[in-house]
C-alpha cells in the first residue's frame, strides 16, 4: 500500500456497499445475512479432458437483492461494491476453498473502449482483490478482447454464440503453463463467453482450469 492509498483507507471509514451503515467494513451483518439467503455457491464437475478437472462454482442466484446489487455495480458507477462482494465470498468458506485452490485467476477482459466508457472492468476489480485477499496471482495480459462486440444481455442464445466467436484471444501463453487456472465472470447465463474464453486458455497447457461466476441467471 503506499502512501496515498493508506491515506484514504484513513479519511474513508469503510461503509457497508448495501445500506451504507458503517463500522463494519464493506458488508455489515444484517446484510450479510440478506445475501447468505442467495447463495448456492452450487459447483459442477464435468470431465474437460481427462488431464484437467473442469470444476465451476457460482455464489449467487442471480435475483431480487443480488440482481440489484450487480446491475448498480455494472451501470450505475458503484464501482465501490466490489469491496462487499469480496467481502462476502472470503467469507464464504466453500468459496474460499475452492478459490485458493488455484494459482492464478483471469478475468473475462473488456474491450478498451468500453473499458474507458465505463471507467473499470468489473470483473478486474473483483478478481484483483480476491487475488490480493488470498494471495494469487492475477493475469489481465493473457486473456485479451480483439473486437468490441454487443453486449450479451441484448442477444438470445444462438446469437450470444456467434457475438463472442473470435472475439477473445490467448497471449503470453507461457505465463499460465503448468498453472491452475481460474477464469473470473460476473454473470453466468448462457456460458457463451465462458465457453469463448475457455477455449482460449485450453490452447496454453494448464494444468487445471476453473471457472468462478458471482452470480448464476
Ligand atoms: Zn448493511
Amino acid at each position: 500500500m503506499n502512501l496515498i492509498e493508506k491515506a484514504l483507507e484513513y479519511i474513508f471509514v469503510p461503509s457497508c456497499g448495501v445500506c451504507g451503515k458503517i463500522g463494519e467494513g464493506y458488508l455489515c451483518k444484517n446484510c450479510g445475512k440478506v445475501l447468505e439467503r442467495y447463495v448456492e455457491c452450487d459447483d459442477n464437475f464435468a470431465n474437460l479432458r481427462e488431464d484437467i478437472e473442469k470444476k465451476k462454482l457460482h455464489i449467487f442466484q442471480y435475483k431480487e437483492i443480488v440482481r440489484k446489487l450487480i446491475i448498480q455495480y455494472k451501470f450505475n458507477n458503484k464501482s465501490y461494491l466490489y469491496k462487499t462482494f469480496c467481502e462476502f465470498i472470503v467469507k464464504n468458506k466453500k468459496a474460499f476453498d475452492f478459490i485458493k485452490s488455484y494459482d492464478i485467476i483471469i478475468p473475462v477482459p473488456m474491450h478498451n473502449k468500453k473499458r474507458a466508457l465505463r471507467g473499470y472492468n468489473q470483473s478486474e476489480l473483483i478478481a484483483k482483490e480476491l487475488a490480493k485477499k488470498m494471495k494469487i496471482k492475477i493475469f489481465t495480459d493473457v486473456l485479451i478482447k480483439t473486437k468490441n462486440n454487443k453486449v450479451q444481455s441484448s442477444l438470445n442464445k444462438e446469437d450470444r454464440k456467434n457475438n463472442v466467436k473470435d472475439v477473445y484471444k490467448l497471449v503470453n501463453k507461457e505465463k499460465i503453463y503448468n498453472k491452475k487456472v481460474l477464469i473470473f465472470d460476473d454473470i453466468y447465463t448462457t456460458g457463451a463467453t465462458i465457453e469463448a474464453c475457455k477455449r482460449e486458455i485450453l490452447k496454453a497447457d494448464v494444468k487445471q482450469l476453473g471457472i468462478l461466476t458471482l452470480a448464476k441467471d
